[in-house]
């Protein structure tokens, strides 16, 4: 958890890192309480709102965002070890292992865990949301929309090599590549209708009507980018998922990336509370990743 005392806290970044804690933007602004427009907290923060109500599911967008169980899991942990992934260039199952590792109580997918924890190299045919959930990272590292979807296929296919699992990470993907590089939401409509063969055609109150828990990245991921789309800001897209009354956090985490990407950075008051319920270590990674990847010079093309 966020700590009180700026040096300790540094020191510790330190020998997690063995890097220079002035490095660390998200960490220094989190000490001084300010506010810098940081990104790649949308995902993050859709998973925090959504944890609650994974459990105790809603179908109204009129809910507290923050209860007393309000907290990051597995979502939040896979996302934060692609981001190291893509910035170290290293073997994402090992990364994906390590990560579980260090977060073993972060409410995995049974299938997953045991792949995880049973140190298994080969992917198992996934077609869950656990790929679209934790691709955000690679929207932000590619330069182009054709390298956002090999890097969301990469991410993928370790684990989730079902076409249907790679089919998620793409459509989230390039959903938040296309908002984060100024594409409306008709864009966005038609690369994850016509790219992925998705279909956006029911409204979000349709949906909610009959909708029930799905883990399956076709039974979640429409649903979610739906949420978006018919959302007007960050916090509305996050209500919007949630109130679905199904996979509660994921969804918030899809959405929730895709709205970052197109609106900009998170509300203030959304930053706060995610930030204060994320460890050094979470924290670390993802202000490495804002500093070196999402600050960088862009040449989008
Ligand atoms: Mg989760």
């Amino acid at each position: 958890m966020v700590m009180d005392d700026q040096s300790q806290r540094n020191e510790t970044i330190s020998a997690i890192w063995n890097r220079p804690a002035g490095s660390l933007a998200l960490l220094d602004n989190v000490n001084s309480r300010r506010y810098i427009g940081f990104r790649m907290l949308g995902a993050i923060a859709g998973d925090i709102i959504g944890s609650h109500y994974e459990h105790f599911p809603t179908k109204s967008p009129d809910f507290f965002l923050y209860r007393e169980d309000s907290s990051f899991t597995d979502d939040t942990v896979l996302t934060t070890a692609v981001a190291q992934w893509l910035m170290e260039e290293t073997d994402l199952v090992e990364m994906l292992q390590r990560y579980v590792a260090w977060y073993p109580d972060a409410g995995y997918g049974t299938t997953f865990l045991r792949w995880a924890q049973c140190g298994e190299r080969d992917p198992y045919d996934s077609w869950g949301n656990g790929s679209a959930m934790r691709v955000s990272p690679c929207a932000w590292f590619a330069s182009s929309l054709e390298e956002t979807i090999r890097f969301a296929t990469a991410s993928s296919v370790v684990t989730h090599n079902h076409p249907d699992g790679v089919r998620g990470a793409v459509a989230t993907a390039g959903a938040i590549y296309l908002a984060r590089t100024g594409g409306t939401k008709d864009a966005i409509r038609d690369f994850v209708c016509k790219e992925c063969d998705y279909n956006l055609c029911r409204t979000l109150q349709e949906i909610r009507e009959r909708y029930i828990f799905d883990v399956s990245c076709n039974g979640s991921v429409p649903e979610a980018i739906t949420a978006f789309l018919e959302s007007h800001d960050y916090e509305s897209a996050i209500r919007n998922a949630v109130s679905l009354g199904g996979d509660a956090d994921t969804q918030a985490a899809i959405a929730g990336a895709i709205a970052e990407a197109f609106y900009g950075p998170i509300p203030k008051d959304i930053y706060s509370e995610t930030v204060a319920r994320l460890d050094v270590r979470l924290l670390a990674v993802l202000s490495r990743f804002y500093e070196t990847v999402i600050k960088r010079p862009m040449s989008l093309t």
